[in-house]
């Protein structure tokens, strides 16, 4: 094993993880990424390998898949599928949130369940890590419609979660909205009121800077990363994808320390503001998103700016991206057009948005490249922060919470630096998230024999 090549060692691993699941395009993604950066790290300290605990890592300790029958407000029945996939439970209860998106299949929910484990393990609270959700659409449903879904994904999902077991939250088509119609679902069927999904609102067991937090963390990430050369987010020119939850927070957040963001998006196509978009634009973009839930076009109707129809935001002149959208929302083209006019920074808040080829580039480019799982931590840090307030029936203010969410962040940026600094003085915080991320679980699987 000792002599093995990095190289040959991941092509190895990599075809074992195909050889079990061919078709598991995102989840082979997602594996490799870690397997290439953990490489020399294991083969420097073989006793991981001797565990194997890759290999048990990659393999759910259970995967959970459920019908869920439903009825439109027309009486039309609709049969969606739900999942939750329990990928690790080393480090404390399965953590992670639910997507409700036609994408969502096995391979998208095991490279979101695989990348959790890292990224609560980076948080450095005690959260192991799952995922799950379903393939329906919230788009275009009334609300009754999406509560009557969400009783009867709950109606199967309670008897698999609860505090001390699996703590699901929010993602993708899964809001506010959504997690008080789950949580009012499993408190009916438990008669039990506990803290077994987080996001809930502020009236009954949410935490202050829940909502805020995946958006805020990740510019405090590249805030932290923009120090290590002295600069800031200040003045600089911050091109934004998507408009939902983590997108909204980013731009607040960016707006606050004084940089401009030019882009949003949505699945139709980018608004490019090259003013910047100010806070009484972003409380139209809220309003129209979380209550409306209409299109970013609208925007570009209202301010009278560019719409770039069906297009990325990516060939937009910028100092930063952030991609708070979705997966694979940045390919090597575009990542290419970024640095080429200019882009030094680059901060995930969504999940695994720089692909194979971005990813790379970006790396080979030598910029400030923060990978979701540390740049985007900080909501799941702050849902981990609300399991505490709930276990000690108290509710901590805005600014404690947002002190300890910055802390945290602060915090993953050091670990990444710990980890990941090359000789020549170059962070791949990459490399550095995926080995931080991974001791902290491996030894802790180590401790516990073989389960
Ligand atoms: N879905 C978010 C993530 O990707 C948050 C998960 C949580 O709060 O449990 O990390």
């Amino acid at each position: 094993m000792k002599t093995k090549s990095s190289k040959s060692f991941v092509d190895d691993f990599m075809n074992y993880v195909k050889s079990k699941d061919p078709m598991q395009f995102e989840f082979h993604q997602a594996v490799k990424e870690v397997v290439e950066t953990l490489a020399g790290y294991l083969l420097a300290n073989p006793r991981y390998l001797h565990a194997r605990i890759l290999e048990r890592m990659v393999e759910p300790e259970r995967m959970i898949q459920f019908r869920v029958p439903w009825a439109d407000d027309r009486g039309n029945i609709h049969i969606n599928r739900g999942y939750r996939i329990e990928m690790n439970s080393a480090i404390g209860p399965y953590k992670g949130g639910l997507r409700f998106h036609p994408t969502v299949n096995q391979s998208i929910l095991k490279f979101l369940a695989f990348e959790q484990v890292l990224k609560n393990s980076l948080t450095s609270l005690p959260m192991g890590g799952g995922k799950g959700g379903s393939d329906f659409d919230p788009k275009g449903k009334t609300d009754n419609e999406v509560m009557r879904f969400c009783q009867s994904f709950m109606s199967e999902l309670f008897r698999h979660i609860g505090q001390y077991t699996d703590v699901p939250a929010g993602d993708i088509g899964v809001g506010g909205r959504e997690i008080g119609f789950l949580f009012g679902q499993y408190k009916r069927l438990r008669n039990e009121f506990t803290g077994i999904l987080t996001g809930k609102g502020i009236e009954w067991g949410g935490s202050l800077i829940r909502p805020e937090a995946t958006g805020y963390g990740a510019v405090y990430f590249a805030e932290e990363m923009l120090k290590t050369r002295n600069d800031s987010i200040k003045g600089k020119v911050v091109a934004i994808s998507g408009s939902g939850n983590v997108a909204q927070f980013a731009a607040e957040k960016v707006i606050e320390l004084g940089g401009r963001v030019v882009t949003l998006s949505d699945s139709s196509g980018s608004i490019y503001d090259p003013g910047g978009i100010d806070t009484e634009k972003l409380a139209f973009v809220k309003e129209l998103k979380n209550i409306h839930r209409g299109r970013i076009k609208e925007y570009a109707e209202k301010y009278n700016v560019q719409y770039l129809g069906k297009q990325r935001p990516w060939s937009i002149k910028c100092d930063a991206a952030l991609p708070c959208a979705t997966e694979n929302e940045i390919n090597g083209e575009e990542a290419r057009m970024l640095t080429k006019n200019g882009c030094f920074v680059v901060a995930e808040g969504a999940n695994m948005p720089s692909n194979y080829d971005a990813e790379h580039h970006f790396l080979d480019s030598k910029i400030l490249y923060g990978p979701g799982k540390a740049a985007n931590a900080g909501g799941v840090a702050v849902s981990g922060l609300e399991m505490t307030q709930n276990s000690m029936r108290l509710a901590w203010s805005r600014e404690e919470v947002d002190s300890k969410l910055h802390s945290i962040m602060v915090n993953i940026h050091k670990m990444c630096v710990q980890f990941g600094q090359d000789t020549n003085g170059y962070t791949n915080y990459v490399k550095g998230a995926n080995i931080a991320g991974f001791v902290k679980v491996a030894n802790s699987m180590m401790a516990q024999g073989l389960v």
